[in-house]
């Protein structure tokens, strides 16, 4: 019987901050001057050496690269829109797990980053091409950094300034990595992305909001409602049969709270479904006396089976909201002929079937 320890896989270096570089290769000897001008090199400069950094002999340079991985994630894809500049990208991992990325422009003009936690993903919410496709696995803390650098890499014209998790997969299913990646974006070595420009969107796993707020962290978290109901949610995510919508509610207040912030909100509408007065009324009721702001976006599901409200549907919608004291923006998913809601292309990529959008 072998009764070894299965071996870990080296530590990827664009997983890691000057701290943790420290810290994983003690055997190294890594002082903190050295440390930060290694990650500067392979995450904000997004280099692929080690050659001519001030400071740091070959010899160690070569000991880090022999211990460690390096490799990037390979692009079996790249869809510009034609009538915006979305980008909507195919990422492979050596594995062959496929997952996308949005380059999202916004005004200012600077562009954010939708990126995947998860190749695939369990949740299985009706309305969702990801959630049909299954869960494959959680991506790695590099593999969620390199999304974004990649992206910027690519995108000299405009800089770079948010990044949201909100792409394939529910991202506290895949916490710790999902933690580390933005720790990584967030560094002045690394992404240098401002903590409050970074999102992460969640279906609302209740223990790690609570977890989330407990560690202090400094993101913004945004809570994808999608109806203030609990069976009409349930129906739609079929996990929310866990938590009910009042006892989420609370702990984004404490969040709140706690961040100093408002509570975030994220509602995907659907024609016929969420669009009703009698939502609008019931997120007053949740939310009454609280700063909300709540972002709707448009469903984007090639089944058909969930269409995208009317024009004058979300209107009466969003008058509803104002009349109940809440604030909303709406989101634009942007290029539908670039397939740009999460699931599509990494769907057709496995052989499924190429929905027409
Ligand atoms: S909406 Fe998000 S959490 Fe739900 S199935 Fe899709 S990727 Fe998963």
């Amino acid at each position: 019987m072998n009764d070894r320890a299965p071996s870990l896989p080296a530590a990827h270096l664009r997983g890691l901050t000057p701290e943790t570089l420290v810290a994983v290769f003690p055997e190294i000897g890594f002082d903190m001057s050295q440390a930060r001008r290694v990650i500067t090199r392979l995450v904000h400069d997004y280099g692929s050496d080690l050659h001519g950094i001030p400071g740091l002999k070959k010899a160690k340079a070569e000991a880090l690269l022999a211990a460690s991985r390096l490799e990037r994630l390979e692009v079996t894809d790249r869809r510009r829109s034609a009538v915006d500049p979305f980008v909507k990208y195919l990422f492979r991992a050596s594995d062959g797990r496929a997952f996308e990325t949005v380059r999202i422009p916004l005004e200012q003009p600077r562009f954010s980053v939708c990126v995947s936690s998860q190749a695939g993903c369990a949740l299985k919410c009706a309305f969702c091409e990801t959630g049909r496709m299954g869960f494959e696995r959680n991506l790695e803390p590099w593999e969620i950094v390199d999304q974004v650098l990649r992206v910027r890499s690519e995108s000299p014209e405009r800089p770079v300034t948010g990044v949201v998790f909100q792409g394939q997969g529910e991202p506290f299913q895949n916490y710790e990595n999902v933690m580390t990646a933005a720790d990584v974006l967030r560094h002045p070595c690394g992404g240098r992305i401002g903590s409050d420009r970074i999102t992460i969107s969640t279906v609302g796993l209740l223990p790690l909001i609570d977890r989330y707020m407990e560690e202090g962290r400094p993101y913004r978290l945004i809570l994808s409602l999608t109806s203030a109901f609990d069976g009409k949610r349930q129906s739609l995510l079929p996990v929310a049969g866990k938590w009910p919508v009042e006892a989420l509610a609370e702990a984004m207040k404490r969040l709140a709270r706690r961040q100093r912030n408002v509570i975030n909100l994220a509602w995907v509408l659907m024609s016929g479904v969420n669009s009703g007065a009698d939502e609008a009324r019931e997120l007053g009721r949740l939310f009454r006396g609280e700063r909300v702001r709540l972002s709707v976006i448009d469903v984007n599901d090639p089944t058909g089976r969930f269409e995208r409200a009317s024009d004058e549907e979300r209107g009466a919608f969003q008058t509803a909201l104002s009349e109940n004291e809440i604030p909303f923006v709406r989101r634009y998913s942007g290029g539908p002929d670039i397939h740009a809601a999460c699931g599509m292309l990494a769907r057709q990529a496995r052989g499924g079937e190429a929905h027409a959008v």
